[in-house]
Parts: C-alpha cells; structure tokens; sequence
C-alpha cells in the first residue's frame, strides 16, 4: 500500500513575503515572493525513492494554494496526486471559529485509508490529537540553516523501521 505524505505549505516547506532584501533568492510569483525551505528537494527525492505519493493539505485560499503547488511541482515527476486548501478545513468544535484539518477530511476527499496518510505540519492546533502527524518547527525565508526537512525524512525512515 503506497504511503501519501500529506504536507502543509506555509512555515512548512515554503515561506512567502511581499517584499525581500535585495539579492534573496526567491520566486516572484504576482504579489509574491515564493521561497522554497532548505531540503525540500531532498525530501521530494526521497518521497521519489520510497514511491511516496504527495497530497496538499493548506488552510489558504485555493488560488494560492494552486499557485504555490504549480510552482513548487511542475517541474518535478512528482506532481501532488491531490490539493486541499482551506476549503476543506473543519471547525475545531461546535461553537467556535477555529478550524483545524483532520485525517479524516483527507480520506474524504481522497479515499485513501487513513492508516495511509501521514501528516507534516508546523501548526499544532492541526489534526488534534492525531499520532500520525509529525509537527515541524515554523520556518521563516531569512533562516537558511534549517535542517527540519532532514528531520522529516529521518522520522519517515525509522517509521519505516518499524513495520
Ligand atoms: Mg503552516
Ligand atoms: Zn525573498
């Protein structure tokens, strides 16, 4: 059964701003300026090499999120299998207007078993109290130090241990 890594997008492999220092080295993409988190192209090849399968999961409006996906994946042979944007959020409880994503909203949209899917995200008011998420730190465009994606790829390896 093919693993889907369900990735967030902002603060977890790209970061955007409206305007930069001189020099950065980033995407314009209309009013924004796309920039892409260190590793992530270590992670889609890894994703490559354990034939993971990509699935979008951001709580941004849908023009941007297809925006930054086009961008992010167009090039690559490893083309998101499926794009959800805020749309697909859920609110978090009854009364309130916080709304979170869940694994669950995953599996309906994508028919994928939730036992599948596998969540990264650097927000953790996101998929309450769900042991298949692995929270990121935030990551900011001026930190290019960044190692968190090797972190990602190191937990998906022993995870792989395991089974
Ligand atoms: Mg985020
Ligand atoms: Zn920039």
């Amino acid at each position: 059964m093919t693993t889907h890594l369900v990735l967030d997008l902002d603060e977890t492999i790209i970061s955007t701003s409206f305007s930069c220092k001189e020099g950065c080295n980033h995407v314009e993409l209309g009013d924004f300026n796309l920039h892409v988190r260190p590793y992530f192209k270590t992670l889609l090849d890894f994703c490559k090499k354990r034939q993971l399968s990509i699935i979008i999961y951001s709580a941004a409006d849908k023009d941007y999120v297809h925006l930054m996906v086009n961008s992010l994946f167009l090039k690559s042979d490893l083309y998101p299998t499926h794009i959800l944007d805020g749309s697909h959020m859920i609110r978090a409880n009854y009364y309130g207007f916080t709304k979170t994503k869940t694994l669950q909203k995953v599996r309906e949209v994508t028919g994928v078993g939730e036992g599948c899917l596998f969540a990264i995200d650097d927000c953790l008011d996101n998929f309450v109290t769900d042991d298949r998420v692995f929270y990121i730190k935030g990551w900011s465009s001026n930190d290019e130090t960044d190692v968190e994606l090797l972190n990602v790829i190191q937990h998906l390896e022993n995870n792989n241990d395991d089974e």
